[in-house]
């Protein structure tokens, strides 16, 4: 990565997701370039102008629609690429679409950079990230996806409610799949630092409707607005600032494992610590018998979605 003080981001599918990233980019002071590419080049100009014109309210950047040409100097590669579900189709069927749609810009993309961390936010993610690692022939810790920091997010800030406190100051994960075989680490949750049950002043949560109300959290978003963008945004701005200042924070990220948590030949979230050449560090945590058998079989789960997909 060049100075920290100079950074430059790519954008790559300025959809909903795309754009709004690109919005909660600009806050990032380091950023000072940030392009942004779709296949609907119209889109993606549409949006850079819409940027450029809050630019006299902060420090300027150069934001402009670009082609993967412009990639070849950028710190990050954000993918936030994709289609939707076409009524009917099945998860498989969108999954299918979608990994050529994402080997077909990691090729464009990687021809330009190699040196990049991507970071891929497009779903299925951890389907999407696996077959991005296998595809680039990059270093699994600089092809990564965005997992469930968001998930953990959404956990965080529903115990943060119950307990009127901030979200910032709880601590508690939810790992494995994003989507619906992920599970909570609750053997792990802690208000700065404390247990949750530690003292009589914080009311009694109930923890399992909190994960459950967390796992519907995007269906419950998407019946309402159609889609989710804000929060997966500051979940992009969340890591890629952690990364710029090299800062060794703790996040669940979507990694492809090789033989950690006795898995391999799959990509799902587990505690890693980022920083500036992207994943530092995998930790291998404790976890209580049950919270071992849910990463198990969420591991299963995404290893048979791939394979149907490759068969
Ligand atoms: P969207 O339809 O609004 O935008 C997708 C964009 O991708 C469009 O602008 C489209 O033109 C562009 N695109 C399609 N194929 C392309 C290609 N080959 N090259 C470049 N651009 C291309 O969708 P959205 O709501 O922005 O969602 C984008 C993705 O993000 C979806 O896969 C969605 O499921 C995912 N998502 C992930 C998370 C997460 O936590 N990981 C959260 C929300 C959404």
């Amino acid at each position: 990565m060049k100075s920290c003080h100079d950074i430059k981001v790519a954008v790559i599918g300025v959809g909903k997701v795309g754009a709004t990233t690109a919005f909660a980019l600009m806050s990032l002071t380091e950023v000072k370039e940030i392009v942004l590419i779709d296949s609907n080049h119209e889109k993606a100009e549409g949006e850079a102008m819409d940027l450029n014109h809050g630019l006299a309210f902060i420090e300027n950047k150069n934001i402009y629609a670009g082609t993967y040409d412009d990639i070849k100097d950028a710190d990050f590669v954000v993918i936030t690429a994709g289609v939707n579900q076409k009524p009917g189709e099945t998860r498989i069927d969108l999954a299918s679409r979608n990994i050529k749609i994402i080997e077909d810009i990691m090729s464009k993309s990687v021809a330009a950079n190699k040196s990049a961390i991507y970071l891929l936010v497009s779903n299925p993610v951890d389907i999407l990230t696996y077959h991005a690692v296998k595809v680039s022939g990059l270093p699994r810790t600089q092809v990564i996806g965005s997992g469930t920091n968001l998930d953990s997010s959404r956990f965080r800030y529903l115990i943060a409610k119950e307990l009127d406190l901030s979200p910032a100051e709880v601590n508690a994960y939810i790992l494995g799949e994003h989507g619906d075989s992920e599970f909570p680490l609750k053997s792990q949750i802690n208000v700065a630092g404390l247990s949750i049950n530690s003292s009589p002043d914080f009311p009694k949560i109930d923890l399992d409707t909190i994960y459950e109300q967390t796992k519907n959290a995007a269906y419950e978003v998407i019946a309402r607005k159609e889609a989710t963008y804000y929060a997966i945004g500051l979940s992009v701005v969340d890591i890629i600032q952690d990364m710029i200042r090299n800062q060794h924070s703790i996040k669940p990220l979507s990694i492809s494992l090789e033989g950690e948590y006795k898995q391999e030949d799959v990509a799902l979230s587990v505690p890693v610590v980022v920083g500036q050449n992207g994943i530092e560090e995998i930790l291998e945590i404790d976890m209580t018998t049950e919270e071992q058998f849910m990463l198990r079989d969420s591991a299963d789960k995404l290893r048979k979605i791939y394979s149907d997909l490759e068969g």
